[in-house]
């Protein structure tokens, strides 16, 4: 029998956001049009607005105007959402992530195969 769900907590609700955020960043596209720029962005901003942790919000919204998105290629924005990941894990005296290894967490997998099905 199944354990009943409860409502996410805080850090749950961090980690399914980051699951999407980084995936968001490794499918973002490698030569992305005006709009597919625009619409990262306004993802970025409303997000930073609606986020249901209020002072995690508060500090997002800080961190998103002085170190505004690099939308210019996938490769660009996903060491821009590792390093503003980076900067909340500081905040809270977690691990800092290495930011080269950010292509095999989120798209390709670890090179020693362990992600492969
Ligand atoms: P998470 O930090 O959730 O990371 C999940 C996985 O991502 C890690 O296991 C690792 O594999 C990978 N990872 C870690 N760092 C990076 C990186 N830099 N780049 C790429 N991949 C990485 N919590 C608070 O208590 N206070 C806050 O103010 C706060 N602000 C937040 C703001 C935002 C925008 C978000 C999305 C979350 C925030 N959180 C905040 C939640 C917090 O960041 C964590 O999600 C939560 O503490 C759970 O942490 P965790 O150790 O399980 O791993």
């Amino acid at each position: 029998r199944r354990a009943k769900q409860c409502p996410v907590d805080k850090d749950e609700l961090g980690r399914s956001t980051w699951n999407l955020l980084h995936t968001m960043a490794a499918y973002y596209p490698e030569k992305p049009s005006i709009d597919e720029k625009k619409n990262m962005e306004s993802t970025l901003t409303s997000l930073s607005k609606t986020y249901p942790c209020s002072y995690c919000a508060d500090d997002f919204r800080k961190d998103l105007k002085v170190h505004p998105p690099k939308l210019e290629n996938r490769s660009e924005l996903s060491k821009w959402m590792c390093e503003m990941h980076n900067r909340v894990n500081e905040k809270l005296g977690k691990d800092i992530f290495d930011c080269t290894k950010v292509k095999e967490r989120w798209l390709d997998g670890w090179k020693d195969g362990s992600c492969d099905p």
